[in-house]
């Protein structure tokens, strides 16, 4: 017997079939104790989703132009959900309470947040657990800033005395009382913070995938799930560009040490991912967990044969950059030359002039800039202490015939990082992939 935090995503709960899908899960498993749900999202792809719909009504207000339409769509979608699933929980009203609150003074937190509250209004009905509302449970300051400790404080408290419960996510409330969100997508945050405050042995993100993969599979045909992977490594992943959670929505598990386990709510007899503070046990031979990249990055390097002997060189390279608002990715450097790898969307419009002052007050022997640069990272805890995951990296793209502009190794040796050619970039991808998983 443990206890799990259940989050269930838009999709998961878009219309009565999902919300029944939900219920079949739940009652499988008797350790889900508390369930955060989303507002209704898309039931097929040229759908929208409510929260979409919500943020138009006030739109529209804010316009002067009518809204009624739009709001009517909310209405009939909550209505016939509760038709459907045979419950009672006064939506008529409660949608008529809604219409009368909102006018050019509402705030756009209470509209957007509407979506969330009905639909943990309904699913709790539906499932027979008592209904929580994150108003009462997840606290911001009067300035709006999140406030966590008290936030754990509150939920300790309610949810200490409650058996089962639905949560809404992406909202709480001031300490007036006025409603806050998170921002997009933060209902798994509040499933995080549930997760935390009643201590639950595993905190489930049930989504319509089966877990991570190890690669994109827009560019490696069929990639393997990853069935477990820490939280550092999938950092690692998500700096690169994979898609993952939020890290505010990873945050609150990580420090009460709760694994986090991505559910697939159309196909729960997949095991999906399991993300833990320890890197996975790995089975024989698979030493990466990830692969993920981005294109467009541009390298300037600058030679100086006497870099060496100066002091500040750096500093005043990083400080140039500063200047110009521009962050470094990475700094490849060798005994004569440095490099800054900067992405291309950061140093639009600004190259000219940081290469003019690179040249003034560095006094490089040679600049050389490339600007179709993408990089791959390659993340496996399972790297570190083994000899010949680079030699076996290298030799999988040297026969790919992809030549390799940059190597960049973190220090905890969990992470390589390869720049090469834009054009080069799946190729890359689909060689690594096939040399480490096969
Ligand atoms: N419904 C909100 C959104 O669409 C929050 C969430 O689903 O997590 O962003």
């Amino acid at each position: 017997m443990g206890i799990k935090v259940a989050k269930f995503g838009g999709s998961s709960v878009a219309d009565a079939i999902q919300i029944n899908k939900i219920k079949n899960i739940i009652a499988e498993d008797d350790d889900i104790k508390y369930v955060v749900v989303s507002a209704p999202g898309k039931r097929f792809s040229e759908d929208t989703k409510v929260t979409d719909l919500l943020y138009l009504c006030r739109t529209h207000i804010e316009h002067k132009l009518a809204y009624e339409q739009i709001f009517q769509v909310i209405c009939d979608r909550y209505l016939s959900m509760e038709s459907s699933l045979g419950v009672d929980v006064g939506m008529k009203e409660e949608l008529e309470q809604i219409r009368k609150n909102i006018n050019a003074e509402t705030p756009v937190d209470y509209i957007a947040s509407r979506g969330e509250y009905l639909n943990a209004k309904l699913i709790a009905a539906y499932l027979g657990f008592e209904f929580v509302d994150a108003a009462k449970v997840v606290k911001f300051n009067d300035k709006g800033k999140f406030m966590e400790e008290r936030t754990n404080e509150e939920l300790e408290k309610v949810l200490s005395g409650c058996d089962k419960a639905v949560i809404p996510g992406f909202y709480g409330s001031r300490i007036d009382g006025s409603i806050k969100t998170f921002s997009r997508g933060g209902s798994d945050i509040t499933g995080a913070l549930v997760a935390r405050a009643v201590k639950a042995d595993v905190y489930e993100n049930w989504t319509d995938v089966s877990g991570f993969l190890v690669a994109d599979p827009r560019i490696v045909d069929n990639p393997k799930p990853i069935s477990r992977i820490s939280y550092r490594e999938l950092r690692e992943l998500a700096y690169m560009g994979a898609s993952v959670l939020h890290e505010d929505a990873i945050y609150p598990a990580k420090v009460a040490n709760i694994p986090i386990n991505i559910r697939n709510t159309n196909r729960p007899q997949d095991p999906g991912t399991m993300i833990t503070s320890k890197p996975a046990k790995l089975e024989d031979g698979q030493i990466i967990s990830g692969i993920a990249g981005s294109k467009d990055f541009t390298s300037i390097t600058v030679y100086n044969s006497h870099m060496i002997g100066q002091k500040g060189f750096i500093r005043k390279m990083a400080g140039i950059l500063e200047d110009h608002d521009v962050t470094i990715e990475h700094i490849p450097s060798g005994i004569e030359t440095v490099s800054v790898v900067l992405n291309n969307k950061i140093v639009e419009g600004k190259m000219e002039e940081i290469l003019e002052e690179f040249d003034r007050q560095l006094k490089p022997e040679a600049l050389d800039v490339v600007t179709d640069m993408a990089l791959i990272a390659t993340v496996g805890a399972g790297m570190a202490m083994r000899k010949g995951t680079s030699a076996k990296l290298f030799t999988a793209l040297a026969n790919a015939d992809v030549n390799i502009r940059m190597i960049d190794q973190g220090s905890s040796e969990m992470n390589i990082i390869v720049g090469v050619a834009n054009k080069d970039f799946e190729k890359a991808i689909r060689a690594i992939y096939k040399a480490f998983i096969g």
